[in-house]
């Protein structure tokens, strides 16, 4: 079973990762692979709805900064728009700095402990720090006609990209671009003086959606299977995260042949990689009065490392439930209990108090921190058979949550 399950997930890793090349969400990637996704789970007998959300995508053709006589590696922005100025500069690298500095109409370098970790969106809802709005405040506030953003090497804070981008938010319409913190020590000699940025970006008006596949009674008690599709610009994205969107696929088709008095929905979540997060947005607006029905949530985000075991954590679940969980899931081979961690799509269940199950790597941070949204992250790191094996464990799980008196 193991061993054909893990061919069957060696096939949709193949066309998630390497025939779409791409799964950002609003480019044709990202429709193909959800598009894929429905595809798949109607083929198992699953009924499929695709709610669409209007989102941008996004283009850039290269960025070019020059101060004096000297050029400066940079990047465009993600999501940023384009921009072609020639204008003093100014450095702030302290909050401080920040409020005092004359910057309108400048190009306004921003360094040090003002950019050690990226910013959240201004309208990202599920968690965003004041010490953030603050500092995007400010930037709004001085009026520069460019930042441009000096970011150093932080797998802690950033994850594996270096140098990372600032900001990365199409709410944000300060036009920005990016740059190592090398770049800005060398930049930032240049203060007061001309400099000229030439960038050229686009956002694009476009169309995504989430995949939400139904099973089962019309009884409102439901367990929510999900993973979310989309990856970042520029990466295969093949453990973050075709790999949980593979268990899925195995898992509809592990399901093809049961009906339990349990509603089952197993949701391809649209924009976990992307800054306005809209299929996490988009599922609570179509569940609004509805999240109280959902029995658990299995959030699936970086599965079957090369390396390791397979790494499960709770979160508010009732003493019944979790004794369910542990009893199927804590006997086997390569399944081990581990810490909470709090960066993926189950926190958007935990927070509207729906208990929640995420399934990962054991060796998640040191994804996170070396191949994760970088073009590193491609399907020789990910182990097959460790899929199936979740699959497989997934299914015996909505078997043990069937006979649980309550449910
Ligand atoms: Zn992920």
């Amino acid at each position: 079973m193991t061993q054909r399950l893990a061919s069957k997930a060696d096939s949709y890793l193949n066309r998630l990762c390497l025939e779409i090349s791409n799964r950002r969400v609003g480019s044709e990637g990202n429709r193909a692979a959800t598009g894929f996704f429905a595809e798949v789970a109607s083929a198992y007998g699953f009924r499929v709805e695709a709610p669409e959300f209007r989102c941008i995508d996004w283009s850039e053709e290269g960025a070019h900064l020059t101060a004096g006589d000297e050029t400066f590696e940079v990047h465009a922005s993600p999501y940023s728009l384009g921009i072609r100025a020639e204008a003093l500069l100014a450095v702030a690298s302290t909050l401080g700095e920040l409020e005092a500095v004359e910057a309108a109409n400048r190009i306004l370098l921003v360094r040090g402990e003002i950019a050690r970790e990226q910013l959240m969106p201004v309208n990202f809802p599920f968690y965003n720090p004041e010490e953030h709005q603050r500092i995007l405040g400010l930037l709004q506030a001085r009026k520069p006609l460019a930042i441009v953003a000096a970011t150093s090497r932080n797998p802690e804070l950033a994850g594996a990209v270096y140098p990372f981008p600032l900001i990365e938010d199409g709410d944000f319409d300060i036009p920005s671009v990016y740059m190592t913190d090398e770049e800005g020590a060398r930049l930032a000699a240049h203060a007061g003086r001309t400099a000229s940025l030439d960038s050229r970006a686009q956002r694009i008006p476009s169309a995504g959606c989430n995949v939400v596949a139904r099973k089962g009674t019309d009884a409102p008690q439901r367990v929510v299977f999900c993973a979310h599709i989309d990856a970042k610009r520029g990466t295969p994205g093949a453990l973050d995260n075709a790999a949980g969107v593979v268990v899925l696929l195995l898992l509809a088709e592990l399901l093809e042949g049961c009906e339990g008095r349990l509603g089952v929905e197993l949701v391809a979540l649209n924009g976990e990689d992307y800054y306005a997060a809209p299929g996490e947005i988009s599922y609570l607006e179509q569940n609004r009065g509805k999240m109280g029905d959902i029995a658990l949530n299995v959030n699936l985000d970086a599965p079957g490392h090369l390396q390791g075991n397979t790494h499960y954590s709770l979160y508010g679940c009732p003493d019944a439930l979790a004794s369910a969980i542990r009893g199927t899931l804590s006997g086997r081979e390569g399944l081990v209990e581990g810490e909470e961690w709090y960066q993926g799509d189950h926190m958007v269940f935990v927070q509207n108090q729906v208990p929640a199950l995420a399934i990962t790597s054991e060796r998640f941070m040191e994804i996170e921190t070396t191949v994760a949204h970088t073009a590193l992250d491609t399907p020789d790191l990910v182990d097959r058979a460790k899929l199936a094996d979740v699959a497989l464990a997934l299914r015996d799980l909505l078997l043990a949550l069937e006979a649980l008196p309550g449910n």
